[in-house]
């Protein structure tokens, strides 16, 4: 069993072609504006939308654990849950719902083969995204070792924050690593997200070593964090060091800011502009002259 936040058929970003990506749950980090901040848990998390509740209590009355109540704001408590539904099937106002499961590994692979012509007719395939795939290890391995059986081409999405070992037992079945480079200084990487710097870094170079044609560098362009030019040129110098197929800069969105809402959570960009692409042009440019391939965008 593994546990999954989302699939998604007919997926055009993440890699090649047209793909499926998987969203496994489980994450090491907290980068404050990750988009898909219900992953960061392995469990299934319960999503309550204010905008739809009428504040008319029939969730936390039929709770049979006693897991709702409001102080006066809506409170989840994630220790006592059992995840009946309980309160989503008696929400009349669908303000309930819950993000993640648990699934069987061939449950999954059966979703994602429904789609293999098309792969086949796009140089596509299956992307492994989170959340951050290596928190779930054991079942990542079994996923992928059943993937391969099938002849598909998989991409994994990552942050490398975990041990090498865990990369160089994954090496075999993965065709392309998009991975993770979010900041370059040890201390601002650390504070903001929670990362280990020296892992991360470890994993990175490992994998720009070992098989530089299978990497795509990934940086996320966040505003007050990376977006400053000394920042994002030392870190493109940096990669155009080894013959990487391309670094991918994505520029800020607050897109996810309604999940954190959903969660309870404060959302810490919210006074933030999202980025518009042809801010981060200059970046073509200067990729170029360090014979770099800068792709803006995932
Ligand atoms: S899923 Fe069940 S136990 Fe969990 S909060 Fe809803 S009613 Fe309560
Ligand atoms: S049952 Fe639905 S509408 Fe009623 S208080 Fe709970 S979440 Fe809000």
């Amino acid at each position: 069993m593994i546990n999954v936040s989302n699939i998604e058929r007919f997926a055009t970003h993440d890699g090649p072609g047209i793909r499926t990506t998987i969203f496994l749950k489980g994450c090491s980090l907290h980068c404050p504006w990750c988009a898909n901040p219900e992953t960061w848990v392995e469990y299934p998390v319960l999503m309550h939308d204010t905008k739809k509740c009428v504040r008319c209590f029939a969730c936390q009355k039929n709770c049979p654990n006693m897991a709702i109540h409001f102080d006066p704001e809506f409170k989840w408590n994630p220790q006592t849950c059992q995840h009946c539904n309980t309160c989503v099937e008696n929400c009349p106002l669908e303000a309930l719902e819950f993000s993640g499961k648990s699934m069987e590994i061939e449950e999954i692979v059966k979703i994602v083969l429904k789609d293999i012509d098309y792969y086949k007719n796009s140089q596509g395939g299956v992307t492994i995204s989170g959340g951050e795939a290596f928190v779930q290890f054991d079942a990542l391995i079994e996923l992928l070792k059943t993937l391969k059986k099938h002849d598909l081409h998989v991409a994994i999405e990552t942050t490398g924050n975990y041990s090498n070992e865990r990369i160089k037992r994954a090496l075999p079945y993965i065709d392309l690593w998009l991975i993770d480079f979010k900041h370059i200084d040890k201390e601002k990487l650390q504070k903001v997200t929670g990362g280990d710097y020296d892992q991360i870094m470890e994993n990175i170079t490992y994998l720009m070593n070992t098989c530089p044609d299978q990497v795509i560098i990934r940086t996320p362009v966040i505003p007050k964090f990376n977006a400053d030019q000394k920042t994002l040129c030392a870190m493109i110098e940096y990669v155009s060091k080894y013959p990487v197929k391309e670094m991918d800069l994505l520029p800020y969105h607050s897109l996810g800011k309604s999940k954190w809402d959903k969660m309870h959570k404060k959302y810490m960009y919210s006074d933030l502009k999202m980025m518009d692409k042809s801010e981060l042009l200059d970046y073509v440019e200067i990729g170029k002259k360090h014979g770099l391939k800068i792709k803006l965008g995932g």
